[in-house]
Formats: structure tokens, C-alpha cells, sequence
């Protein structure tokens, strides 16, 4: 099962450095939800598990938003903020804390130029990029359910993995339309 999923993953991976321009160290925009999510499984070191996921180097990414609002949610979250407060921060434009999703979005931009790959928990979020132009949009879903593995990975795989297949989903969906023929790998991808 995690071979055949790993092997999903890095074609998809493989899919947005052909076609998108992606390239190692692949980058990674983490919200909140995602990094409280790696520390409160204690799913560490955390670039080491989103690497395994995407095959690659990866770098960790957030923004000040983001700090902002960890911050704002109290003692809960402190481990996390901390956490958070270790990744490089994408710049945004905002003097202004905005709301984590409206800021990552703002950065992900309409074409993803910088070619990030996303990590969020948060569902609400995921929905909305699938539903905008934006082609980060996803395939989480199967991502949800995929945990059979040992505790710590499997849910930062899911994550970032849900996410990075997300982003995959759209791009390759018509790709796959286009070759259905091909049948089985396209296929594989797309569902
Ligand atoms: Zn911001």
C-alpha cells in the first residue's frame, strides 16, 4: 500500500516538475493547521517527512499571517507557533495580519509563479482552492483516509501529500482526459 502510494505521489510530483517547472528543493507553504498538525503527532524532523513524501528536498515555508494568527490562538498552539517560527517566511504584503487562508492564497497567487506546493489541514481551505482558478487545486480526499502507516508520517503524508495530489488533480485530470487511452497510470493519478 505505501509503495503503491508513494509511487502515486512522486508521479504526481514528477508531473509538476515536467509540466509546471517545479524543482528541488521543492517548496512547501505551510499554514497552521499543518504545522500544529507535525507537531502535535510529533511528526518530526518535519522537512524530513514532506521530503519522503515528495521525493525530494524540500524547503518549509509560512508567513507572518500565519505567525500571526498561531500566535493569537494562545497557549495551545505555543509549540506550534515555535515551530512555525523556524520555517522561512514567504514574504506577503500585509502590515496587517490577514487571515491565514486569505494570505497563503495571496502568495500562491492566481499561476503559483513560485511554484509552492501547499500544506494545510484545514478542509475549508483545500474546498475553496479547488473551487477557484487557482491550480493548486485538489485530490485530498483519498488523502484523508490513507493511514495505515506508522503514526508519524502517515499524517504529515497526508497532508502535504493530499495537498501536493491536490495540486496535482486538476493539471492532470485533463491530461488524463486527453489520454485516456493510456489508461492505467493517467487513471491511477486522476482518481
Ligand atoms: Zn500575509
Amino acid at each position: 500500500m505505501r509503495v503503491k502510494r508513494q509511487k502515486k505521489n512522486r508521479r504526481t510530483v514528477r508531473f509538476f516538475t515536467v509540466c509546471f517547472g517545479f524543482r528541488q528543493p521543492f517548496k512547501v507553504l505551510c499554514d497552521g493547521t499543518f504545522v500544529h498538525h507535525l507537531v502535535s503527532k510529533e511528526i518530526t524532523p518535519a522537512d524530513a517527512a514532506v521530503s519522503e513524501l515528495l521525493g525530494g528536498p524540500v524547503k518549509l515555508f509560512t508567513t507572518r499571517c500565519v505567525l500571526a494568527e498561531l500566535q493569537k490562538l494562545g497557549k495551545d498552539y505555543s509549540e506550534s507557533l515555535e515551530a512555525a517560527q523556524m520555517l522561512s517566511t514567504a514574504t506577503c504584503e500585509h502590515e496587517e495580519a490577514k487571515p491565514a487562508d486569505e494570505c497563503l492564497s495571496e502568495v500562491l497567487g492566481i499561476k503559483n509563479s513560485e511554484h509552492f506546493f501547499l500544506g494545510t489541514q484545514d478542509f475549508e481551505f483545500r474546498k475553496k482552492l479547488q473551487q477557484g482558478p487557482n491550480p493548486l487545486s485538489c485530490m485530498k480526499k483519498k488523502k484523508v483516509n490513507d493511514t495505515k502507516r506508522p503514526q508519524s508520517k502517515s499524517k504529515a503524508e497526508h497532508k502535504a501529500g493530499g495537498q501536493e495530489e491536490k495540486n496535482g488533480e486538476s493539471g492532470l485530470k485533463k491530461r488524463t482526459r486527453k489520454r485516456s487511452k493510456k489508461g492505467k497510470s493517467g487513471q491511477e493519478i486522476t482518481e
